[in-house]
Order: structure tokens, then sequence, then C-alpha cells
């Protein structure tokens, strides 16, 4: 067996003890004679990963007591439209910053339920910054104020949280959930698709003040209901029992063997300055987003030249390091160093360019 140092940008790599944990886990989990892939959601067993997953994360995050964790389906995607139906209650109105591709769908998304407004954006820069804010566009009687924390295709991320005053902050953290510390009290609303920093696809998680609950709009589908979801801790239907167990795991990789999100910032911060120096002292690559706002997640670069960046793709992806293709809005490449990347990965990721770029100078 030999395994590839993956840059995807999701899903991603997971930590690979929890890769081995699983697969002696696959055909008994404990003794109850079934893998986790097979066992009621109901039964006792079950009961006991979905609450120690939930109760981990809790710990691992900080998450304040008046906040409700949710384990949704459907993906950061179904949170677009989620969001508004259940918190564009009061006035109708909220406001958005556009940084990114995610941003605008949620953007576009939110229009069809309510008032939406795009307070600021950075489209004219292709996105290779955080927009500048102008606090006098921002909306006093919003519901809520959206941005995505960190931009997984332009490889962006706010360093500092916009001050929203009353309006409580959503924000999606899908590519940078569990890379660092955040102060989750900051937010009225957190959420995330899984699969790029905690477990397989299938699960979202929702991060949510409890005061927020309220009702949703009048025609919002059950499956999308917060106040239905929250009172039936998440289980109002079959929830995507392997991924949560998997979430388990990771969050006890995560505390026990990492030592928490302080050493995992550490970590990440680590890794990506391996890379973004060598970005900053090459001939042949540099970075594509602006300094100040450079995330520790997706490290987006170029040579410049269109064919130069196929050709070190395609090389790249026969050494064992795969899936560094930049998203198309980008072009070049981008190296997505989620938390399962080991720093080893991305030492012999810039040894492979230095010696590309030898070559080809
Ligand atoms: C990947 C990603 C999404 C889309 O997530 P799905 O779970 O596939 O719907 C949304 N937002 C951000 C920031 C992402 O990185």
């Amino acid at each position: 067996m030999s395994r590839v140092y993956n840059f995807s940008a999701g899903p991603s790599m997971l930590p690979e003890s929890v890769l081995r944990r699983a697969g002696r886990e696959i055909m008994e989990y404990g003794g109850s004679g079934q893998s986790v892939m097979e066992m009621s959601h109901r039964s006792k067993e079950f009961e006991e990963i979905f609450q120690s997953a939930k109760s981990l994360l809790r710990e691992v995050m900080g998450i304040p007591d008046n906040y409700r964790i949710l384990f949704l389906q459907g993906g950061a995607s179904s949170q677009f439209a989620a969001v508004p139906m259940n918190l564009m209650t009061k006035s109708g109105k909220a406001d958005y910053v556009l940084s990114g591709q995610f941003s605008t769908k949620a953007y576009q998304e939110g229009c069809k339920f309510g008032d939406c407004k795009a307070v600021a954006s950075s489209k004219e820069d292709n996105f290779s910054r955080i927009p500048l804010l102008r606090e006098e566009e921002f909306r006093p009687d919003a519901d809520y104020f959206h941005i995505c924390l960190n931009n997984t295709i332009y490889g962006t991320v706010w360093q500092e949280l916009p001050d929203t005053g009353d309006v409580p902050l959503a924000a999606d953290i899908s590519s940078c959930i569990l890379s660092r510390p955040l102060d989750v009290s900051k937010f009225g609303l957190l959420y995330a698709g899984a699969q790029k920093n905690v477990a397989p696809a299938g699960l979202t998680i929702v991060i949510l003040r409890e005061d927020l609950i309220g009702e949703p709009q009048e025609t919002t589908p059950t499956m999308l209901r917060y106040d239905v979801m929250a009172e039936n801790d998440s289980m109002y239907n079959t929830p995507p029992c392997w991924s949560i167990y998997l979430c388990k795991l990771v969050l006890e990789w995560l505390r026990d063997e990492i030592g928490g999100l302080q050493a995992m910032e550490q970590r990440n911060m680590k890794k990506a300055g391996i890379l973004y120096d060598f970005l900053d002292s090459s001939k042949l690559f540099r970075g594509c987003a602006r300094k100040e706002d450079r995330s520790l997640m997706n490290v987006t670069f170029v040579t410049g030249d269109p064919e130069l960046d196929a050709k070190f793709v395609k090389e790249s992806t026969e050494a064992g390091f795969v899936n560094l293709k930049g998203h198309r809005s980008v072009g070049g490449m981008r190296a997505s160093i989620y938390n399962a990347m080991p720093k080893e990965g991305v030492e012999k990721l810039v040894e492979f360019m230095k010696e590309f770029e030898k070559r080809v100078m």
C-alpha cells in the first residue's frame, strides 16, 4: 500500500490513526456484533457515539452552553437556504459580504427568501482579498450578517471579524472549522460541511445560539427547520451515522493526539509557513491571495504561465502529490493543507517545487 499526499479542497485527508481505528472496528464495533454502518441510529451503541461526538465538539471548540449543536445533512450548500429560512423572520433583511464563490452562492440563495444586501465584495479583484468594509453600508435592523470565514477557492481568510453590533453574525466555516481556536460567542450561527476538516462527506454541523431558534418562515421544509432538529436532538430522521462516528474519532485525535485547537493552530501555522515562505522566495511560483488575508488551509499559487501550471500539476500528480490543480475560476494551483495533512507532506511538496523550478527555469 502506498498512500498519496492528497491536497484536495474536499473531501480531503483524514488522520491515519483514525482510518486505522475505523478499519479495526469496521466488522464489529465494541461488542455489538455489527458495524456502525449497519447499526440502528436509535441503538444504545449509536446513541453513545452520537452524544460523545457532540460533547467532544463542545469541549474541543469551547462552545458555550447557550449554543446548540445540530448534526444535519445536505452539506453547507443546504444551509445557504436554511439560514435565511430560519433567521430572516423579523425585518426580513440580511446583509452579506461577497468574498468568494461560496459566499456569493449563499447570497444568491438568500435572495430567494428575503431582502438580502451585498454590503461588500472583492469580485473586481477576483476575490484575491477579503473585501474592505464600510460600516455605513450595514443595516442595523438586519436579521443576520453573513460571511464565509475561509474562502476555500481563493485561499483567503478573515483575520478579524466585522463589528455587526447587535446583528447576529452567521458564518460558513466549512474549510476552517477546527483549524484554530475560534471564539464561538462572537457568532449567532456557524455552519460547516464536515468533509474538509472533520469527517467524511455526509455530515453538516450547525452551531446555533439558542435564542435564535424560533418560528421559521412558513414554507420552510421540516428537514431544514432548526427548531424541529433542535427539539429532536438532530434525530428527526436518520442522521449520517458513519460520518458522525468518524467525526467522533477525529475529535478524539484532535484532543488526545494533537492536544487541542491551540496546538492544531501551531501545527497549521508551521505547515502554511513552509509553503508561503517558499512562494515568497521563488522566482517561478507566486501566491495569489493578498498577504494579509492568506488562509492557513488553502494555499493558491501560479507560475503565470498556464502551460507551465499544467505541466506542474501533471508531474506533481505522478510524484504522489495529488489534487493540486486550482479551481477553474482562479487557475494555477491550490494546495489544501487541512488538519490531517502532515508537515512532512508540505515539506516534500516544497522540495518537489524547488526541483521543478530548477528544471524549468
Ligand atoms: C466546500 C464548501 C462548501 C460546499 O460544501 P458542501 O458541503 O459540498 O455543500 C461551502 N462553503 C465552503 C466555504 C466550502 O469550503
